[in-house]
Formats: structure tokens, C-alpha cells, sequence
């Protein structure tokens, strides 16, 4: 697992670095992109690869809490958190559109994936999520921390301060998400252990970090 707060520093450094070459390019204008519109550099593979996934992931959180929302419908949490994961699908959606790029969830039905490791985990997390009111939660946090963990890997291959602050925004939104099911499994009387993410960086996100 990866060291978050090292990770998070070096996006941080890597922030200041770049608001420098940026400022330098908009002086010299013969630095431009070309062919994507004035100023916009073209994506790398790596990072077209980063961003596609994450649409079709956002969608993978949006469908399952849906469909947890017609099982458990007693609060609202999966709603609630279903509409944040749409708004997420939305800043991925206006980053593929910036890049012209090709969008996998563009007229996709829910719970219906290009990706087939994604359509895989959705029936898989359907199913476990459907056995009790504390399962769903349980599998909102599972979803909230595999986010997590993937935000932080399209992070760490992008030098594209755009999409460094979408992502950005997406992780603060899934340690939101991550508090939330924590909380409601807690007024259960449930004590959520993260599963994927350390103990340490689980500790510091319940602090508000
Ligand atoms: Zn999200
Ligand atoms: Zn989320």
C-alpha cells in the first residue's frame, strides 16, 4: 500500500512546480498545445487510461448506491451519496470532453459497464450488499476506499493541473463518503475496519484530514 501522506506531498510539490512552468508557458506562448485547442496539452496514454476508468468507476459507485437506495431505503445515505457520485461522474465527463476523448458511460444503462473488471465488481458488490441494511453500508465503504486508492494512482501519473484538481476533488468527496458509512454503520453498533487503505490514513480521514 502506498504511503498516502507521501503521495499527497508529492502532489502538493508537484502543484507548485507545475503552477511555475505554467506560468512561464502562458508568457511564451509558442509552448502551447497543439491540436487540442489553444493551451490544452494532449493527455498520455497512462493518463487516458487514468481518467476513462474513473468515469466508468464513479459510475460504479453511483449504480451500486442506487440500487442499495431501493433496498435500504429506510435513510437516505445511499441516495444522498448516489447523487455526489453522479456530480463526480460529471467533473470526469467534462475532462473527457475537454481532451475530445471517447466516453464509456455515455448512454451506458445503469449498471452497465464497458469495463468488464468494473461490471464484475458491480454484480459482486450488488450481491453482497444485498444480504442486510449493514452489508450496504459496509460495501459503501469498500467502493469509497477502492476510489481512494485508484484517485491516488490517476494522481500519481498526471502532471495536468486540471485534472489534478478534479481528482482532487473526487478524493475529498470519498473521504466524505467514507465518514458518512462509517457514522451510519457506527449508530448500528458496527465498528468499520478500512479494508484497503491503512489503518493510519483511515485514522487521519475520520479526523477530518
Ligand atoms: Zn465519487
Ligand atoms: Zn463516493
Amino acid at each position: 500500500m502506498a504511503n498516502y501522506r507521501a503521495n499527497i506531498g508529492v502532489v502538493i510539490t508537484r502543484l507548485l512546480v507545475i503552477t511555475t512552468i505554467v506560468t512561464t508557458a502562458v508568457a511564451v506562448p509558442a509552448l502551447a498545445g497543439k491540436g487540442h485547442g489553444p493551451g490544452i496539452t494532449p493527455l498520455s496514454e497512462e493518463e487516458v487510461v487514468e481518467l476513462t476508468y474513473m468515469r466508468e468507476e464513479e459510475k460504479l459507485a453511483r449504480d451500486v448506491y442506487l440500487e442499495m437506495n431501493r433496498l435500504w431505503y429506510d435513510t437516505n445515505i445511499f441516495s444522498n451519496i448516489a447523487t455526489s457520485e453522479q456530480r463526480h461522474m460529471d467533473t470526469m465527463k467534462k475532462m473527457l470532453d475537454k481532451y475530445g476523448l471517447y466516453d464509456p458511460a455515455l448512454g451506458a444503462e445503469e449498471g452497465e459497464f464497458e469495463n468488464d473488471l468494473l461490471q464484475d465488481k458491480y454484480y459482486e458488490l450488488i450481491s453482497d450488499g444485498s444480504a442486510s441494511y449493514i452489508a450496504g453500508l459496509l460495501v459503501g465503504g469498500f467502493i469509497e476506499e477502492l476510489d481512494m486508492i485508484d484517485i491516488q494512482e490517476a494522481i500519481d501519473v498526471t502532471e495536468h493541473l486540471d485534472l489534478i484538481n478534479a481528482y482532487l476533488h473526487l478524493l475529498e468527496g470519498s473521504k466524505n463518503h467514507l465518514r458518512a458509512f462509517v457514522g451510519a454503520l457506527e449508530s448500528q453498533g458496527y465498528t468499520y475496519v478500512p479494508v484497503l487503505i491503512s489503518q493510519e490514513y483511515f485514522d487521519a480521514i475520520m479526523m477530518g484530514l
